[in-house]
């Protein structure tokens, strides 16, 4: 829902300190002048703003909930300065649901206005985006079935509230894994703290970030209370990476 959420007053979503304001969940990778973002959520113009993205290569998305796709009709500038469309990939039940609710972008009906040019393609193994290879890490989020991107040493997954087996396989070796911890409090569709950090134990990255943090972690005290390789990610958080 964003920090500070709406029509709440709790001290999270009243403090003053920076890290506690957060936009929908989202990821820029940048290797070799090429710009890919993962999921474009309803907060991507103003992300796209802050980050001073001038060019849009590519977008991955996880899934199709609102809070991540919500910012698609937002790629018009670029389609415009960069004269075409973006490629898209997502897997087949999201692109489903992207036709669904931009249905406008797909009907081909007549009209004046500029549409969001995209060219959809389906992922389901390894694939290469700009010359970077991606390799998708199938998760549940709750019944929902939502794809994490490992790129080299770095992982994102977010929106996830268990992890198969053979996805924690892909997930092994990481510098980074940036990943879904909403609250303290157990939910249905997402990770918790409690148990982003067994899974953390259990995979061994050198540096762990939680991301679609909610307003009940306030960021200073949130962090006080975890291990030192694991800290809260915030909006505009830049990582390095190996890539290749
Ligand atoms: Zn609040
Ligand atoms: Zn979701
Ligand atoms: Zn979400």
């Amino acid at each position: 829902m964003g920090v500070p959420t709406l029509a709440c007053h709790c001290a999270v979503c009243e403090s003053s300190d920076p890290h506690d304001e957060r936009t929908r969940p989202s990821l820029l990778v940048e290797a070799g002048g090429r710009h890919i973002v993962i999921d474009t959520t309803p907060d991507f113009r103003t992300q796209a703003l802050r980050a001073k993205l001038d060019r849009l290569d590519a977008v991955i998305f996880t899934h199709g909930h609102a809070d991540h796709i919500m910012g698609l009709d937002d790629i018009r500038p670029y389609n415009l300065k960069q004269g075409g469309a973006i490629p898209i990939y997502a897997s087949a039940e999201t692109l489903a649901i992207l036709r669904r609710t931009f249905a406008y972008i797909f009907d081909d009906a007549p009209t004046s206005s500029t549409l969001p040019g995209v060219e959809l393609h389906e992922v389901n193994r390894q694939f290469t985006v700009c010359g970077i290879d991606v390799k998708p890490v199938p998760a549940n989020h709750g019944p929902v079935a939502v794809l994490g991107f490992r790129f080299g040493g770095a992982a994102y997954l977010t929106d996830f509230s268990s992890v198969p087996e053979t996805s924690k396989d892909l997930l092994r070796g990481l510098d980074h894994l940036i990943l879904d911890a909403l609250r303290y409090v157990p939910h249905p569709m997402h990770s918790n703290v409690e148990q982003s950090l067994a899974l953390i134990e259990e995979l061994k990255p050198k540096h762990a970030w939680f991301t679609h943090i909610c307003h009940d972690l306030g960021h200073v005290d949130a962090n006080a209370k975890l291990p030192e390789n694991v800290r809260l990610a915030y909006d505009g958080l830049v990582l390095e990476s190996e890539i290749a």
